[in-house]
């Protein structure tokens, strides 16, 4: 099977969207879409025809252009669509645990609620690629708009146990600002202060940090590490629960 060919696009103020472009069946697909203009764009810079939208979440950085991007392109639009917050253009609801075929390969769907209760992650085994939408992001996790922190936990675990070599792409460029925040509940985690470095010297070039390895995720975001003894220690949190000390960590990233 050939590999997929992967296409990372900035857009708005921060937010990543994703091609995916099979050579043998030339079916593409694009990951969320917040502005048509610069998916299509990212098509015509390479010369391919969409056929799939992938929509992970209801938050307007991530579907304002779905529609318009639908309607000249006729893709077929994958996506959750909650009747609280509909999404306007999917042809295909996905839930939990359902998988698709896109070019020959399986796309499994994991459900991972907090950030929204509509977020879904679509996962490629065959291709060891994850998109974590606004769930998980380098060095960082969503903010709890809808879910509460016990919701979220239960879904970065959910994230956690896939394959260390999988590549995650989330939907922002937010590393800096997750850096920063990540050596001040976890000072004394060597693998974190080379990634800072690491990717402050990606930003200064200009390149993105995205995508990460969940190897590395679990290494150096603080998010993941809710059961590391040197953070629980840091937070004086020895005994709480790994939700509840996950909690605190996101108490302080909001106020940081
Ligand atoms: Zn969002
Ligand atoms: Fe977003």
């Amino acid at each position: 099977m050939t590999p997929l060919t992967r296409v990372l696009y900035p857009y708005g103020d921060d937010n990543y969207g994703v091609l995916l472009h099979c050579p043998d069946t030339l079916q593409t697909a694009c990951v969320d879409c917040g502005d048509a203009y610069a998916t299509q764009q990212a098509l015509q810079d390479n010369g391919w025809s969409l056929t799939h939208i992938w929509v992970t979440h209801h938050h307007s950085d991530h579907t304002a252009g779905v529609f318009e991007l639908k309607q000249a392109t006729q893709a077929t639009v994958i996506g959750p669509n909650r009747s609280e917050t509909p999404i306007s253009g999917v042809d295909q609801v996905i839930g939990d645990g359902d998988t698709f075929d896109f070019a020959g390969r399986g796309v499994q769907l994991i459900h991972t609620p907090g950030h929204t209760l509509d977020m879904m992650n679509f996962y490629l085994p065959a291709d060891s690629v994850l998109f974590s939408g606004d769930t998980l992001f380098t060095m960082g996790c969503g903010r709890l708009f809808e879910g509460d922190a016990p919701t979220m936990w239960k879904s970065l675990l959910k994230l956690s146990a896939l394959p260390k070599d999988t590549i995650v792409y989330g939907s922002h460029e937010y590393t800096l600002a997750n850096a920063a925040f990540a050596v001040t509940v976890d000072p004394n985690n060597e693998a974190l202060k080379n990634q800072c470095e690491h990717v402050k010297k990606l930003r200064d070039a200009g390149e993105p940090t995205v995508p990460t390895t969940l190897a590395m995720e679990l290494q150096t975001n603080p998010f993941l590490r809710a059961d590391d003894p040197g953070i629980r220690s840091h937070l004086n949190m020895v005994d709480a629960s790994d939700a509840d000390v996950f909690a605190e960590i996101r108490r302080r990233k909001d106020a940081f």
